[in-house]
């Protein structure tokens, strides 16, 4: 006997996305863009890939995303004039927003920018409950030339209190702002120094990649999540008393005006986050165990980026964004919903009709009659005329509110029965009154 060929899998770490659940994603991502435009923002959509040399310089060679998590590969030339070239897959895009700023000269309206972006990143990660391989962020960035007002700690302010609005109006419970400054490129010169400083005589105690990094990026270490590096990670030096006068006021402004606007938020000196290019504030929106999320409780992430875009060769242009991770949003929303409400889980409208033709031959006015249906606006599904009143009824009360029967008396008397699965009314309707009934 032939073994049967394998099928062929999505790969690990990827995963479709199906209905109901996108309907989810859809509102998710329809409030996101109805709060970003009451804020000015505007979409921006950048390339899927990019030259690594970005991420390299712009998310930092020291990180887990690029020194193990991003999708490389050597593009060949096609033609003379091409060089062969390295591309990545974006693991992130604040790199890639940053860059269409400098090579659109976005700078140049002397306005800061104010974009968002919604799409697919791209990290090696281990998969897990809330951690893929292909995942969906939702971000936006505020950036623009320092006389822009870009640097200033009202942008910060107003990016957090924009995302404490989001997150409410998603209906998202019991999230939790914490926040951080990480100061100026000196103060964390200095703060390195001292943490390099702190660690060496412990260092040899911490795993195998924080040793490493307690030589070339002390600061990551901050970022480990491994239980037994925790007690010496609780003994390092803090930030908070390395940064300026200057980081320090800016930090200060931020909370002021977050307490001026009663969001609540949490400071913590430990928050250095993943990522090289962030300066002063650093933040992340959490929600509590139990939330869906697993061990990944971190719903979003962000900061400010005040010298990113010199990293990537362009002019001085302070920035401040977050990146919100769409499906940890949408497994927070499913699990906080199903605590409220067990059974009642349906995401899924009910259409407005089932149309069920009586024999074959009524299929094409059931069809005709859909069209006109639908161009009113109502949302149909068309039965088949072979299948048995039955079954149209039970395929009908799955997926819409009223069942619409087309047989030859109907179509005779131009006519429609029509039941309310809701209310167990069946009555016969002329056709002049068939969307307004279908409209209740
Ligand atoms: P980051 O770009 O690392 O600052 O991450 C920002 C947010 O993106 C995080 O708070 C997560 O919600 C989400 N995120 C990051 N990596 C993943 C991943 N591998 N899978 C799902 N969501 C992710």
């Amino acid at each position: 006997m032939a073994t049967p060929t394998p099928s062929v899998k999505a790969v690990r770490g990827t995963r479709d996305l199906l209905p109901p659940e996108t309907a989810l994603w859809a509102r998710i991502e329809q409030t996101a863009r109805d709060v970003f435009a009451r804020y000015g923002f505007g979409e921006i959509r950048t390339p899927i890939f990019e030259a690594t040399e970005l991420f390299a310089r712009g998310v930092g060679e020291e990180t887990d995303i690029v020194s193990k998590e991003m999708y490389t590969w050597e593009d060949r030339a096609r033609a003379q004039s091409e060089k062969a070239q390295s591309l990545t897959l974006r693991p992130e895009n604040t790199a890639g927003v940053v860059r269409a700023y400098i090579e659109h000269k976005l700078g140049e309206t002397g306005a800061p920018q104010k974009l968002f972006y919604i799409g697919p990143q791209f990290r090696r990660e281990r998969p897990q409950r809330g951690r893929y391989r292909q995942f969906w962020q939702i971000g936006c960035e505020v950036l623009g030339p320092q006389s822009s007002g870009s640097e200033s700690p009202v942008r910060d302010a107003e990016v957090l209190e924009m995302l404490a609005t989001l997150l409410d109006e998603l209906g998202v419970k019991n999230w939790k702002l914490e926040l951080n400054s990480v100061g100026s490129s000196e103060d964390r010169k200095r703060y390195n120094a001292a943490l390099r400083e702190a660690l060496a005589p412990v260092k040899h105690q911490l795993n195998e990649d924080n040793q490493r990094r307690a030589e070339t990026n002390p600061l990551r270490v901050l970022d480990s999540k491994d239980p037994a590096d925790q007690a010496i990670i609780a003994a390092l030096p803090k930030i908070a008393d390395y940064l300026d006068d200057d980081s320090r006021a800016h930090f200060a402004a931020v909370l002021a005006a977050l307490d001026a606007c009663s969001v609540p938020y949490t400071a913590n000196p430990r928050l250095v986050r993943g990522l090289d290019y962030y300066t002063r504030t650093t933040f992340e929106f959490t929600v509590p165990d139990g939330s869906g999320l697993g061990t990944q409780n971190a719903l979003l992430g962000g900061g400010r980026y005040d010298g990113l875009s010199e990293m990537l060769g362009g002019p001085k242009a302070p920035g401040i964004g977050f990146a919100i991770g769409e499906d940890r949003l949408v497994l927070t929303l499913q699990a906080q919903r199903e605590a409220l409400e067990p059974r009642t889980l349906n995401l899924e409208p009910k259409l407005d009709a089932y149309i069920a033709p009586i024999g074959a031959e009524r299929n094409a006015a059931a069809l005709a009659l859909a069209r006109e249906l639908r161009r009113a606006g109502l949302s149909v599904e068309v039965g088949d005329g072979t299948f048995r009143l039955k079954k149209s009824f039970e395929a009908a009360d799955r997926v819409a509110r009223h069942i619409v029967i087309l047989g030859e008396d109907e179509l005779a008397s131009n006519t429609a029965t029509v039941k309310t699965f809701a209310t167990g009314e069946q009555v016969k309707v002329d056709r002049t009154k068939l969307i307004d009934l279908l409209r209740t």
